[in-house]
C-alpha cells in the first residue's frame, strides 16, 4: 500500500511538473518549474540563478530578494559545481545550500542555488528517487530549450545572410536567375525581373542550363536579340546541383567596339582618299601648269592631249567624290529602294557598256553567261545597276597581272531557292584571303597587300554592295581563293 501511494504521489509529481515544463519557453520558466516542485520537498527559503556568459564570466539571471548571499560570494559554489556536476546539497554554517547544475556536452553552463535553513537531510532520503529524475528531466528540458535558441538564433544569422546576399544580388546590373535540372527557376535577383527575359531569350537560357548540366561546365554565349547582344554565362552552383545564369545588355560595350574600329578605319581611310585625290590633282596641276608656262609654244596635238588628260582625272575625281556621295546618302538612309519590276540582264548589259574602258585599260576580257531570255525581278533597277558595276569593276580592278587570260564574267541563273534569280560575277583575279573574306563589305576595308594598294580605291565599294542589297533584304555571299579568283553572288525575287 505504501509502496502504490508512493509511485502515485510521484506520478502526480511528475506530471504536474511535465504541465509547467510543457509551457516553458525560456530557461527561467524551467527554473520556476523546478522551485516550485522542489517546495513540496523541501522548506526552502530563497533561490538564486547564475549563468555562464564567458569561460570565467558568469552572471546572475534571476535571485529571490532574500536570497542571503551577494552574488560575489557565490563564486566557491559555482566552483562546486563546475566539480561535481550532479544535484547536491551543500552544509553551510548556517543552513545549507541547495546545488543543481544544468550541463551542456558535459559542461556546466547555469546552476539554480536554493538556500534552506533546516537540514533537509530526512526529506531528501525519501525523496531522492523522485529529486533525481526531476533534476534529470529538467536538464533535459534546459538542453532542450538551449538548442531550440540555438536553432532559431542560426536561423536568423541565415536569413540576415539571405537578406545580405540578396541585396548584393539585387544591386548587380547583371540579371541572374537560378534553375533546377527540370530547367524549373528557383531563384532570380532584381536585374532579372525588371529585364523581363522574352520568349527567344528565355530559350536560349534554357538551352545554356542543359547544356550545362550534360557537359558539367561553365558556358559563355554572346548572341545578338531583336538589335540587342546580350551576354550570356553559366556556373555550376554543386550543392543543391543547380545552375546559375547571368545575362548582361552590352550593347553599349559593342557599339563602343563598333564606334572605335569606324574610327581607326576612319583614320585609315583619310590616308587612302587623301592619296586617292593627290594622284590625279598632281597631275591636273602639272599639266595645267605646263600649257600655261608655254601656252603659245605648244602644238595643237600636244595641247588636246594635256586637256585631255586633265579631262580624265577631272571625270575620276568627279567619280571619286560621287562614290563617296552615294555611300554618306546611303548612310543617312536617303537612299531608299524604288521597287518595280526590271530585267537584270539588261542592267548587266549596261554595265557592260560602262566598263568598256577599264576593260581595255586592265586588258580584262567580260562575258555575261546566261540561259534565260530575260530574267525579271524585283528590286531597284538603279541601286541594283550600282551594285553589279562596283563588283564588275572590282572583278576588272583586281585583276591578276601574271595571268595571260583577265576574265571577268556575270553569270544569271534560275535560283535553288524557287522563284529567284541570282546573279554571280567571277573572274580570276588576285582572289581574297580567307580571313578578309568577311571584312572585304566593311566601310573603308582594304585588304592589306602590295597588290591592292597598286589599285586606286576607297574601301567603300562593296559596303555599298551590302548596305544596297541589305535594304532589299537579299544577302551576298563570297567565294575566293588567293591566286585563283573570286565569285560574288546575290539572289533577287522574280517578278510576279
Ligand atoms: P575598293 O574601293 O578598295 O575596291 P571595295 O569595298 O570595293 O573597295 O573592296 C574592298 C576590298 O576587297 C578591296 O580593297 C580588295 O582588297 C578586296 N576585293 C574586292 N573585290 C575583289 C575581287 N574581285 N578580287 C580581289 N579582291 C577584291
Amino acid at each position: 500500500m505504501q509502496a502504490e501511494a508512493a509511485i502515485d504521489r510521484f506520478l502526480t509529481i511528475v506530471s504536474t511538473f511535465s504541465r509547467e515544463l510543457n509551457t516553458a519557453k525560456k530557461a527561467l520558466d524551467v527554473y520556476h518549474a523546478i522551485v516550485k516542485v522542489l517546495r513540496r520537498f523541501f522548506d526552502i527559503h530563497s533561490f538564486c540563478v547564475l549563468e555562464q556568459k564567458g569561460p570565467s564570466d558568469w552572471i546572475s539571471i534571476w535571485s529571490d530578494p532574500t536570497f542571503p548571499f551577494g552574488f560575489d560570494e557565490l563564486t566557491p559554489y559555482v566552483q562546486l559545481a563546475q566539480e561535481r556536476r550532479s544535484f547536491s546539497i551543500y552544509p553551510l554554517d548556517e543552513g545549507h545550500l541547495l546545488i543543481l547544475p544544468s550541463l551542456k556536452s558535459g559542461r556546466v553552463v547555469s546552476v539554480l542555488m536554493g538556500y534552506l535553513q533546516d537540514d533537509p537531510e530526512e526529506s531528501l532520503r525519501e525523496n531522492e528517487s523522485v529529486v533525481g529524475f526531476i533534476m534529470f528531466f529538467s536538464g533535459l528540458v534546459l538542453e532542450n530549450l538551449r538548442l531550440y535558441r540555438e536553432v532559431l538564433d542560426s536561423a536568423a544569422v541565415q536569413e540576415g545572410l539571405k537578406k545580405y546576399y540578396q541585396t548584393m544580388l539585387d544591386s548587380m546590373d547583371e540579371a541572374i536567375s537560378v534553375w533546377d535540372e527540370n530547367r524549373s527557376l528557383v531563384f532570380t535577383n532584381q536585374s532579372y525581373i525588371r529585364a523581363d527575359p522574352s520568349e527567344s531569350i528565355l530559350e536560349i537560357i534554357k538551352d545554356l542550363v542543359t547544356q550545362s548540366y550534360s557537359n558539367r561546365n561553365h558556358n559563355t554565349l554572346e548572341k545578338e536579340i531583336a538589335g540587342h547582344f546580350y551576354s550570356f554565362g553559366t556556373v555550376l552552383l554543386g550543392n543543391p546541383d543547380q545552375v546559375l545564369v547571368s545575362m548582361e545588355d552590352i550593347s553599349n560595350t559593342k557599339e563602343l567596339e563598333r564606334i572605335k574600329k569606324l574610327d581607326q578605319i576612319r583614320t585609315e581611310f583619310v590616308s587612302n582618299i587623301s592619296h586617292e585625290f593627290r594622284t590625279p590633282l598632281a597631275a591636273i596641276k602639272a599639266y595645267a601648269e605646263t600649257i600655261r608656262d608655254s601656252f603659245g609654244s605648244l602644238d595643237e596635238e600636244t595641247g588636246q592631249q594635256f586637256m585631255m588628260t586633265i579631262l580624265e582625272q577631272s571625270e575620276h575625281l568627279e567619280g571619286l567624290l560621287n562614290r563617296l556621295l552615294d555611300f554618306s546618302r546611303l548612310e543617312n538612309q536617303a537612299m531608299r529602294p524604288e521597287i518595280e519590276d526590271f530585267d537584270l540582264i539588261e542592267q548587266v548589259r549596261d554595265v557592260e557598256q560602262r566598263v568598256q574602258k577599264m576593260l581595255q585599260t586592265y586588258a580584262v576580257s567580260f562575258s555575261i553567261e546566261t540561259k534565260l531570255p530575260e530574267a525579271v525581278v524585283r528590286g531597284d533597277p538603279k541601286q541594283i545597276n550600282q551594285v553589279v558595276f562596283n563588283l564588275v569593276a572590282n572583278a576588272i580592278k583586281y585583276r591578276d597581272t601574271k595571268k595571260l587570260e583577265r576574265w571577268a564574267k556575270v553569270i544569271v541563273e534560275e535560283s535553288e531557292e524557287e522563284g529567284k534569280v541570282t546573279l554571280t560575277v567571277e573572274d580570276n583575279g588576285i582572289g581574297i584571303p580567307e580571313e578578309s573574306a568577311d571584312k572585304v563589305f566593311e566601310k573603308f576595308y582594304r585588304v592589306d597587300t602590295s597588290l591592292t594598294y597598286s589599285v586606286e580605291g576607297t574601301g567603300l565599294g562593296l559596303a555599298v554592295v551590302k548596305e544596297i542589297l541589305d535594304m532589299h533584304r537579299a544577302v551576298i555571299t563570297v567565294k575566293s581563293q588567293i591566286g585563283i579568283g573570286s565569285s560574288f553572288s546575290f539572289s533577287l525575287p522574280k517578278a510576279g
